[in-house]
């Protein structure tokens, strides 16, 4: 059978599991944001054109308005300063898009510790029992964050210190992007990089080496915890928007079971 035939035949019972990794995204999906002076996004609108009515009388339809970098979304490279040079979020290659996942399960630290960072030796670790990372591939890091998604409040986690979410240390940011042979980094928190990361040295590390390795990010994922460690394929779908910087993206997984 062709192997496409065989995908389908698999899917339809059940051999291979769809899984949906991205949050819902309305006006209650969480947002970044930034302190003053920086700019910041707004949040996801619906704007009714008509509903069945003397606007359009057998048609429902709305405009949208929406942040590049809202919800489930993709980060292109040129996204950060280290990335301009690089591709934009149109500019992506469609094969890129395509890619197998592993999934690194930190959730009971980040649970103890909502600061908790990622580093080269836990990755180091993560391998010696699953095996190396995949090439033009997916690292998922779990989090547990995504129990957070549906309040603002506790996605963002801030005080008067800033935010406090889970993210990747400084030295493991710049091995990630320099070292392995990932295509990017995929995470349950509002971006790539901790909540404290705009103090980190340099600030922002996941943003400024992922992308300016030519990587990508893949943010406010859901359901990592239904993947396997190993063997998921992830499909992400952001749009081509001409110029993006990112886009909000539906990311799927695939997972084989026996
Ligand atoms: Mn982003």
């Amino acid at each position: 059978m062709p192997v496409l035939d065989q995908l389908i035949s698999a899917i339809r019972d059940a051999r291979v599991e769809v899984i949906d990794l991205t949050a819902p995204l309305e006006a209650a999906t969480p947002v970044i944001r930034l302190p003053e002076p920086f700019g910041n996004t707004r949040p996801f609108a619906l704007h009714e054109i008509s509903r069945y009515d003397e606007r359009g009388p057998a048609w429902y339809w709305n405009d949208i308005s929406t942040g590049e970098h809202t919800g489930t979304h993709f980060d292109a490279p040129v996204h950060w300063a280290t990335g301009r040079d690089g591709e934009d979020v149109s500019q992506v290659p469609v094969t890129r898009l395509i890619a197998p996942a592993v999934v690194l399960d930190f959730s009971a630290e980040a649970a103890a510790d909502p600061d908790y960072l990622l580093e080269i030796e836990h990755v180091k670790g993560w391998e010696a029992e699953h095996g190396p990372l995949p090439d033009g591939g997916w690292l998922l890091y779990r989090t547990g964050w995504d129990a957070r998604s549906r309040s603002q409040e506790a996605f963002l986690n801030a005080n008067e210190t800033g935010p406090h979410t889970p993210g990747i240390s400084v030295g493991c940011a710049r091995w990630l992007a320099q070292e392995t042979p990932l295509a990017g980094l995929g995470v349950e928190t509002v971006g790539t990089d901790a909540g404290a990361a705009h103090s980190f040295d340099p600030p922002f590390p996941c943003h400024a080496s992922l992308l300016g390795a030519g990587k990508y990010g893949l943010t406010q994922l859901q359901n990592l915890a239904r993947l396997p460690a190993t063997g998921a394929v992830v499909i992400a779908g952001p749009l081509p928007i001409t110029g993006g910087s990112g886009s909000p993206c539906r990311a799927i997984a695939l997972v084989e079971r026996s």
